[in-house]
């Protein structure tokens, strides 16, 4: 076995790494650019180097740099993480000739995978099954049409070279097939150098469905089972499960099968994932071969109780894998969240900033995967996921269950992040039923998630909870007293609290708490059911966050009520009316003209930073009164672009 090895990521997935390989005895080399320098990965590490600037190419990108840390600290073999190089077949190959073990599959695979057209003929001749298409490079827009055309409408325009949900469009028509095969192809040979583009039927209603394959170097391939990522925004996966509640036995054993035949025909060593899209009826389709550890995998291990990473270490190091496919079992099932740096209110644009508090939650069948801990500054320079948490349960609706409460206990505050509708997307009736597609958040969220209004059982919950929460507070000040009014925006609320020792009469409802002034987590019983409540206090309100609904309140004595009520608004300057830069970025188009009414989750304007087209939408009903930039413009931060009436 390895005495050390090497870690060329950063992140969530090298710290995960890095705890697998402690607890083999393995020794671990970190990597970091000057941006990480205090980052958790570096801190985790035995030892570590820095690689260069943040820019990822400068740095975690630099094959050059990583192999001669290898040399320098005579680190034996290096696991890639996901991203970044694990996919690059030249790194795994310099590694090779610098004597260096890549703790993956050969070049070869990666190569072969790598590129989406080849990756299907090789698909296609080892006998899976695939979406109906066309392999060939598409020379130009009139070709486009006409295959378009013999395939059928609806199609999917891809770059070969794609990866990450870029460079993919759909076409229902011939002018769409014409317009997509122009934006396709450019947007290839701007992201990935490369404009070949391919065509293939576009799947309807489409779950993704993946079935994770671990291989040795001596030919012995086997399944561990599936995981279900239907759950995407631009084509990007939020949440992920294991197994799928859409697969019975028989589906899972033939995809698993031709998964295996996939991995044989390349000669598949490591840990891998074999992506399939399965249509309404269980027909499916071979999407792609990851040929690296996936984001997800945490899913697939809490439900199999494999260690993935120890098992593609072994393997690199040249053991067999002595697993058969008869000792893989499912054990109950598995759900994982993302957390990103993101304001799902605001389009999903990422959020940086320091993470003044961050506290990570725990509980039964709880897992959580993190790259960032409490003061970590989160920059724009790498991918704004922050941590994964799972939940195991023994049952799907147990582990959905386990994981709305990880998210209400999962407390950060500094940037902006998505937690709230992380939230809100389990609490839906759909995703309760399991009736998953890759159109769930566009479906479920079709004016964005600005626009969703919590259930009211979850306010009367929020409102009883802040009574309760100043009760205690004001116990604590000397100002005990049964009588309150928690004051909204939108209402006022008159609650009567009594308590009993920690069991307390709030609004009617009883709430066993221990809770104590300053806790920013709040434990509530409300009969057998447990729920955790985040308190926030600032002077005399309080913001309470529960269940992806963050309201806030002043609980004020009747009387105070009373005045409050009479009393005229301050007004301080209100930036509502006004649409602002959230980010320094240039202007590309204004979606509304002057005296326009918007809804909202209408779009409003479109300002591009960081490469990513960001679609800025209306927080709330009203109407356009001034455009105060023009498309073209370079804005700063908090920039006005318009004003509402
Ligand atoms: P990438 O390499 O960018 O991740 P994939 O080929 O894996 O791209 O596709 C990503 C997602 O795009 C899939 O999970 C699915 O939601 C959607 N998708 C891809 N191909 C099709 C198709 N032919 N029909 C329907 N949806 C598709």
């Amino acid at each position: 076995m390895f005495k050390k090895i090497l870690i060329a990521n950063r992140g969530e997935i090298a710290c995960r790494v890095m705890r697998t390989a402690r607890r083999m005895g393995i020794a671990t080399v970190a990597v970091y650019s000057e941006a990480d320098e205090n980052a958790l990965h570096v801190r985790s590490a035995d030892e570590a180097v820095l690689v260069g600037p943040a820019p990822s190419r400068d740095s975690y990108l630099r094959i050059d740099r990583i192999v001669e840390a290898c040399q320098r600290t005579r680190a034996e073999a290096v696991h890639p993480g996901y991203g970044f190089l694990s996919e690059n077949h030249v790194f795994a190959e310099k590694l090779e000739q610098a004597g260096i073990v890549f703790i993956g599959p050969t070049p070869q695979a990666i190569a072969a995978m790598g590129d989406k057209i080849q990756a299907k003929k090789l698909a296609q001749a080892a006998g899976v099954s695939s979406v109906p298409g066309h392999l060939d490079v598409i020379p130009d827009a009139a070709a486009a049409v006409r295959i378009a055309r013999e395939i059928g409408y609806p199609v999917m325009l891809k770059a070969s070279a794609g990866g990450g949900g870029k460079g993919m469009r759909i076409a229902r028509n011939d002018g769409e097939a014409r317009d997509g095969f122009r934006a396709t192809s450019a947007e290839a040979r701007s992201s990935f150098g490369d404009d070949r583009v391919f065509l293939e039927k576009y799947i309807e209603e489409p779950r993704h469905i993946e079935i994770q394959v671990l291989g040795d170097a001596h030919g012995h391939v086997i399944y561990v089972g599936e995981r279900e990522c239907s759950i995407q925004r631009r084509h990007q996966k939020v949440f992920e499960e294991a197994p799928s509640p859409f697969l019975e036995e028989e589906t899972r054993a033939a995809m698993g099968s031709q998964a295996v035949m996939l991995a044989k025909a390349v000669g598949y060593r490591s840990a891998g994932t074999v992506e399939f899209i399965v249509d309404q009826h269980r027909r499916f389709y071979f999407l792609e071969m990851n040929t690296r550890l996936q984001v997800e995998h945490p899913v697939t291990e809490m439900v199999t109780g494999l260690d993935l990473v120890e098992w593609m270490i072994r393997i690199a190091a040249g053991e067999s894998l002595t697993l058969r496919q008869n000792d893989i079992r499912l054990d109950g099932a598995a759900i994982e969240a993302r957390v990103y740096a993101e304001d799902p209110r605001r389009d999903f644009l990422p959020s940086s900033g320091r993470l003044v508090r961050y506290i990570e939650p725990r509980g039964d069948g709880v897992r959580v995967d993190a790259g960032v801990d409490e003061g970590a500054e989160i920059g724009l320079d790498y991918d704004p996921m922050m941590a994964k948490v799972t939940a195991h349960g023994a049952t799907r609706a147990e582990a959905r269950a386990r994981l709305r409460a990880a998210l209400d206990g999962f407390y950060i505050r500094g940037p902006r992040h998505n937690i709230a509708f992380l939230s809100a997307v389990l609490t839906t009736k759909r995703f309760a039923a399991g009736t998953l597609s890759t159109n769930f958040i566009a479906e479920e969220f079709p004016r964005g998630f600005a626009a969703v209004k919590p259930p009211r059982k979850l306010f009367d919950r929020i409102i009883a909870v802040a009574g309760l929460a100043q009760f205690i507070i004001a116990e604590r000040d000397g100002g005990a007293a049964a009588d309150w009014v928690v004051c909204s925006d939108a209402d006022q609320h008159a609650v009567t609290v009594t308590r009993d020792d920690h069991v307390f009469r709030v609004a009617g409802q009883t709430i066993d708490t221990d809770w104590q002034p300053g806790e920013p987590l709040l434990h509530a019983k409300f009969g057998r059911n447990e729920a955790i409540f985040q308190v926030d206090r600032n002077g005399h309100s309080l913001t309470l966050t529960h269940g992806g609904v963050t309201l806030t309140v002043k609980v004020l004595r009747p009387r105070v009520a009373q005045l409050f009520a009479r009393m005229p608004e301050k007004s301080p300057p209100d930036l509502s009316r006004m649409l602002l830069s959230p980010m320094p970025g240039l202007l590309v188009s204004i979606a509304v003209a002057e005296g326009q009414q918007v809804h909202i989750g209408d779009e409003l304007a479109v300002v591009e930073a960081m490469k990513m087209m960001n679609v800025l939408r209306a927080e709330r009903d009203g109407q356009v009164k001034v455009l105060r930039a023009q498309p073209g413009a370079s804005l700063g931060v908090d920039q006005i672009i318009l004003e509402f009436v």
